[in-house]
């Protein structure tokens, strides 16, 4: 790794700089006890069907608990996971714990675990599925796995292979973040998603509410070619929720329809009611 040399490149280092690879040396050394340490936990956001309401499953997200830091964000380690193989240590904890946790629930709600794209290059991931299908039990309808264009991208001749193999078990496959990276309908046309996630930037404050409107319309217009339901992510407001509707929208996630909560506040707030006789 080449190192720094203030003196011939001043206002490419700054010491902040310096202070920054420290702090991400560090950080990374702490994740690889963190797995070990029992520090990672799971959030649950809730997943609804908009023209009812009603309850369609709920979304795991990692959180990493840090004895000193506090909670950390999977956007703040994920990325560093990434550039080891610890990546897939944390891809299939999470899955495991997701997976026997779900098996619990009374109501047999769908749950979606997110996938890096690490996980399809460097782990036999269908095999890796099967077994943790097998070994928690919970029935393979109720699990998505959500994946980005970018994940699938590096071997999509693999990774085509691998998500039939996942499809034919009776897992499904959400297409995440759609419209940022490729978005080409080529990857709605070759590979077997069950739904497409709108990604929840076209729904941040930037967006006039004319640009959000035509961009779900596009999709729509794709779920309907590809016979596939459209979720929109990120979802705060009510009128944003109104547009979904009247536009036809099948599903919604975001901080209007349910933050992203502990097993436990959702098991307190009734929606989720465990089954302990197991
Ligand atoms: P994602 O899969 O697109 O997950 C949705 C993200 O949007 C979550 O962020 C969620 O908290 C956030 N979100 C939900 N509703 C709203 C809203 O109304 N407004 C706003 N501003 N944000 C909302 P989170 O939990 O920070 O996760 C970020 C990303 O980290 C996820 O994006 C996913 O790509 C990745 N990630 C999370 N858990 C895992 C995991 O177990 N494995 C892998 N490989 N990646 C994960
Ligand atoms: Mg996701
Ligand atoms: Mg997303
Ligand atoms: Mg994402």
């Amino acid at each position: 790794r080449a190192k720094a040399d203030p003196g011939r490149h001043p206002c490419f280092y700054e010491p902040s700089m310096d202070e920054k690879v420290r702090t991400r040396r560090k950080l990374s050394a702490d994740l690889r006890q963190a797995v070990k340490a029992g520090q990672l936990t799971i959030c649950y956001q809730v997943q609804r069907v908009i023209a009812t309401g009603e309850i369609r499953g709920y979304e795991a997200l990692v959180r990493w608990q840090h004895p000193t830091r506090g909670t950390i964000m999977p956007d703040d380690f994920i990325p560093l996971a990434e550039e080891s193989d610890l990546i897939l240590q944390i891809g299939e904890w999470v899955l495991r714990s997701v997976c026997a946790e779900a098996v619990r629930w009374h109501q047999p709600y769908t749950v979606a675990v997110n996938l890096s794209g690490m996980q399809f290059v460097h782990s036999n991931i269908a095999r890796i599925v099967a077994n943790v299908l097998e070994e928690t039990g919970l029935p393979p309808q109720r699990l998505e796995l959500e994946l980005t264009e970018s994940t699938i991208i590096a071997d999509q001749a693999r990774a085509l292979q691998v998500l039939h193999q996942i499809k034919d078990m009776g897992v499904s496959l959400a297409l995440d973040d759609f419209g940022t990276g490729y978005s080409s309908l080529d990857t709605l046309r070759r590979f077997p998603f069950d739904r497409i996630k709108i990604d929840r930037s076209f729904f941040g404050a930037a967006q006039t509410s004319d640009h959000t409107q035509a961009v779900v319309r596009a999709v729509l217009a794709l779920g309907k070619a590809f016979d596939i339901p459209v979720m929109a992510e990120g979802i705060e407001t009510s009128d944003q929720l109104s547009m979904l509707n009247a536009a036809g929208c099948d599903e919604a996630q975001g901080f209007l329809l349910g933050r992203p909560a502990a097993l436990a506040d959702i098991v307190k707030n009734g929606q989720i009611t465990m089954n302990h006789a197991l």
